[in-house]
């Protein structure tokens, strides 16, 4: 039996299809630029890898080009769709209704629905991914697992926005988080990589890629997040913002004569480490650039680093004490600078960086000095397999309680 796992982005499907008992990824691949003149389909592992230039509408379309892929009787993993278990999908928001990954039925589908308006760009394909899935493998039972559904832990002073109350109670403006999938995993994997357990351990989980977030998990549990009522806030990133004075918005708007939208687009494609920079919204490129006595490269590297250097104190005192930090995503799997501006320095308060660590090649492992007080750990997160291990508990759950109602 499988799992397949689908991420549907506007314009792309990302999927990965793992054996259920092994959890083990048998396939995995990507559409892109759906509905667009140059779609294509990325797939396969190792030398199986291919790309096809394929006419894909939409979602539907992708999930059908893959189903395709799988059942071919030449190259295909699969000899009929009734191998397939189960479909864990991710979902961004899940607002308040979940708390955590639910089998999906109408009802489900109506509250992922009713999230629409707090996520516009993000749930929509969710759905439509999920609409396509039902339609396309009516057998399997589907599953979503929502990024926001870690943070559900987080207490109301942290959650709430000290806005009139009304704001709260009519229109649900509070702090939701993102990345909870990330951090549920990388948190997970510290605990078991240093032998404790997790309900006995204070983390901070920094998931820095091109967007990116900190989460304070308090004895396994999420108390308070950088991202916000949406992921624009909280920390630099690649091209958001992240937190600003909001006074700046209405500054924008009524004095330089801004529109709205115009806002919406600055804060979240033309700021971060793009917008100040002025070259690229990626660290290996400013890192060059930086290198080569670029300032403003060099000031988006030190604000970058300075801004996670931030949001961790926040987490570290909400939660009262800290054993372990955890650094994942492109970013924070990969840039050893960055790191290593954020960390050092940080000494007095406990946490000391093994500088040759830092850089020494090998991914999951431990980069804080022997004697450091604080663990600090590289873990790359695994979404994927966090969806796919949600899904199978799910399915397995459902087929001892006989509940297969929305299949
Ligand atoms: P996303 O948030 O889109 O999933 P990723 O987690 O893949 O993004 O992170 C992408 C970012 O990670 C890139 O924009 C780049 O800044 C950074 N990155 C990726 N690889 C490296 C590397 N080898 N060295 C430094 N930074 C890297």
């Amino acid at each position: 039996m499988y799992v397949l796992v689908i991420n549907a982005g506007s314009s792309s499907l990302k999927y990965q299809l793992l054996d259920a008992e092994t959890l083990s990824v048998v396939d995995k691949g990507l559409c892109e630029k759906l509905g667009l003149p140059d779609s294509f389909y990325h797939h396969g592992l190792g030398d199986a890898e291919q790309i096809e230039s394929l006419p894909l509408a939409d979602h539907h379309a992708a999930i059908q080009a893959v189903l395709d892929h799988l059942l071919d009787p030449l190259s295909g993993t699969l000899a009929s769709l009734d191998e397939i278990a189960a479909v864990g999908h991710r979902v961004v928001h899940g607002g308040e209704h979940f708390y955590q990954s639910t089998i999906i039925d109408d009802e489900v589908l109506a509250q992922i629905r009713e999230c629409v308006p707090l996520a516009p760009l993000h749930n929509p394909p969710a759905l439509t991914g999920i609409e396509a899935s039902k339609a396309l493998i009516p057998t399997a039972l589907q599953v979503a697992v929502f990024d926001t559904a870690f943070h559900h832990t987080m207490p109301p002073k942290a959650f709430m926005y000290a806005l009139p109350y009304e704001m709260y109670e009519q229109h649900r403006i509070r702090k939701y988080g993102f990345h909870g999938t990330s951090h549920r995993y990388v948190a997970r994997r510290a605990a078991h990589i240093l032998k404790r357990p997790l309900e006995d351990m204070r983390i901070v989980t920094c998931h820095l890629g091109n967007g990116g977030s900190i989460a304070a998990v308090d004895h396994g549990r999420s108390v308070d997040t950088s991202m916000g009522f949406t992921p624009l806030d909280g920390l630099m990133m690649g091209t958001r913002c992240g937190s600003i004075d909001p006074a700046i918005v209405t500054y924008l708007i009524l004095e330089l004569g801004l529109s709205a939208e115009d806002v919406d687009q600055m804060m979240n494609r033309r700021s971060g480490l793009f917008g100040i920079s002025g070259i690229s919204n990626d660290i290996r490129d400013i890192d060059e650039a930086a290198k080569s006595g670029d300032t403003r490269a060099q000031l988006a590297l030190e604000m970058y680093a300075y801004s996670v250097r931030k949001f961790l104190g926040k987490s570290v005192f909400a939660m009262g004490g800290l054993d372990a930090i955890v650094m994942t995503a492109g970013v924070g799997e990969h840039s050893s600078a960055i790191r290593e501006k954020i960390f050092v320095g940080l000494e007095g308060l406990g946490i000391v960086l093994d500088v040759k660590r830092n850089v020494e090649g090998g991914t999951e492992r431990v980069i804080s000095a022997d004697d450091s007080p604080v663990t600090l750990l590289l873990v790359p997160t695994n979404e994927e397999l966090m969806i796919a291990r949600d899904t199978i508990e799910l399915y397995e759950a459902s087929r001892t309680s006989g509940d297969r109602s929305d299949t």
